[in-house]
């Protein structure tokens, strides 16, 4: 029986490079770019997809010809392994034989081995699989997936269960009328705005629950904050005392993440010369003290939610104030939070629930959900909306159900604010927008 083991071939990686001293190994990736450096000496930089590899061809000693490689090529090198603590990882192979394992045929659109990415918006969009490929977009991502990995493994951590849920649903949970309809054989469904409703009712069964996954908003615009499908990271938990355990978590949670980033991601944040947020406790304003303190700043137009400018000035007086650099802001009023969402029972012109924003933009909202079957089909009925449309969901009230709650946080607009990224666009690796659907 044939059997395969990692190293039988000994293609080692760009990060690993250091522990094959003096051996001969096989590495394989795209040429990045090929330096002439005289006297019969080439460099050629490999990109692996871990990071570069620098190899060194002296072209008088070997029968290899380097005009027959070009950047692009995606190529097999052998060689011997050096070390050399100019080069990427403090290490450098010896060309002894290069293999070309698939010719680019075409001139890059743009250089991706330039230390400044400096292409338009449109041109790294429209060019996505190779834009991608430059260190410092690719630095985006490679954050970004240890983001959703520490989301996932911070809430394993105290118990969460990870689910997956439909994204065709029967009906959209969030109201508006931003939802996609879908012809789905003789009927007619929709693309999940979120996972509301499934996770409220895996709570029923697992107590903790979180899920990741993509969500589809038919907003007709384009914004630098909006896309039409994002990633949300979500929890929904019961049994809570009150909606302030779940802002409890999510301070748990970003700051678990903010912690553990720099392990697995050092030399992308250090590329993006990123600052890290410092969380110890994360202040909290009511929507009406919010309004008092823009109110300040400027004429008010809608009292009843924050504004991308008014989100702005919150932080910006949190900051001078105490520091931080998220904010929560709590009490958002009954008219434009969803059906789902519980009132407070002393003043039913508010709810329980809260949005967090951070470095001026949302990034969270939140709040505590109604558990009781009288008052959720009392609040449908209050809202237009007609219970037998949601008999399925009305099952978790009608069987019992534990105060609870959760949260959804947008994986991009985190992404966005923690890079420092000027639109929305650039932390989705192929963003769908009014105007874009390809790549
Ligand atoms: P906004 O007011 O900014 O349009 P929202 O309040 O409508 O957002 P929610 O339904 O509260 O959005 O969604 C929860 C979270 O999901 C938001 O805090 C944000 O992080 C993210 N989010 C919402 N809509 C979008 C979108 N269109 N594109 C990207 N992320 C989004
Ligand atoms: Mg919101």
């Amino acid at each position: 029986m044939k059997t395969v083991s990692a190293n039988q071939h000994l293609n080692v990686h760009a990060c690993s490079l250091n522990e094959y001293d003096r051996q001969k190994i096989t590495i394989s990736g795209a040429i990045y770019r090929i330096r002439k450096l005289g006297g019969g000496l080439f460099f050629i930089v490999i990109r692996d997809g871990e990071s570069l590899i620098q190899c060194k061809l002296e072209s008088n000693e070997s029968i290899i010809s380097i005009e027959e490689y070009s950047e692009g090529d995606y190529v097999s090198i052998t060689g011997i392994c050096q070390k050399e603590n100019r080069a990427p990882h403090g290490a450098e192979i010896k060309v002894q034989s290069i293999e070309i394992l698939s010719k680019s045929t075409e001139e890059m659109p743009f250089s991706i081995n330039q230390k400044l990415f400096e292409v338009g918006l449109d041109s790294n969009l429209n060019f996505r699989p190779i834009s991608l490929r430059h260190p410092k977009q690719r630095a985006i991502f490679a954050i970004q997936s240890a983001i959703s990995m520490l989301f996932r493994q911070g809430l394993s951590l105290i118990d969460f269960t990870e689910i997956h849920t439909p994204k065709l649903v029967f009906a959209g949970a969030e109201g508006g009328a931003n939802v996609f309809k879908v012809k789905y054989f003789e009927r007619e469904l929709f693309l999940a705005q979120s996972p509301q409703f499934y996770k409220q009712m895996m709570v029923g069964v697992f107590g903790k629950v979180m899920e990741v996954g993509p969500v589809f908003r038919a907003e007709p615009h384009e914004t630098s904050r909006h896309l039409n499908e994002y990633t949300s990271m979500d929890l929904e938990v019961g049994p809570i005392k009150s909606f302030e355990d779940i802002m409890e978590i999510e301070t748990y949670l970003l700051r678990y993440i903010f912690e553990e980033l720099p392990k697995f991601c050092s030399a992308e944040l250090k590329l993006l010369e990123v600052s890290m947020p410092q969380i110890n406790n994360i202040p909290i304003i009511k929507m009406s003290e919010a309004l008092e303190i823009i109110s300040k700043n400027r004429k008010i137009k809608d009292r009843s939610d924050l504004d991308p400018q008014g989100e702005q000035i919150i932080c910006q007086y949190i900051f001078k104030e105490t520091g931080s650099e998220f904010v929560f802001v709590t009490h958002y009023p009954t008219i434009k939070r969803p059906v789902y969402a519980m009132e407070d029972p002393e003043n039913n012109e508010v709810t329980l629930s809260f949005d967090l924003l951070f470095r001026g933009l949302e990034i969270t909202t939140g709040g505590q959900r109604i558990h009781d079957y009288k008052m959720q089909v009392e609040k449908m009925k209050r809202l237009g909306y007609n219970p037998d449309d949601f008999v399925s969901y009305l099952q978790i009230h009608k069987y019992g159900m534990p105060p609870h709650g959760g949260f959804g946080l947008g994986l991009e607009r985190l992404t966005m604010q923690l890079l420092n990224l000027s639109s929305i666009k650039e932390a989705c690796l192929f963003p769908r927008t009014i105007n874009r659907i390809t790549p």
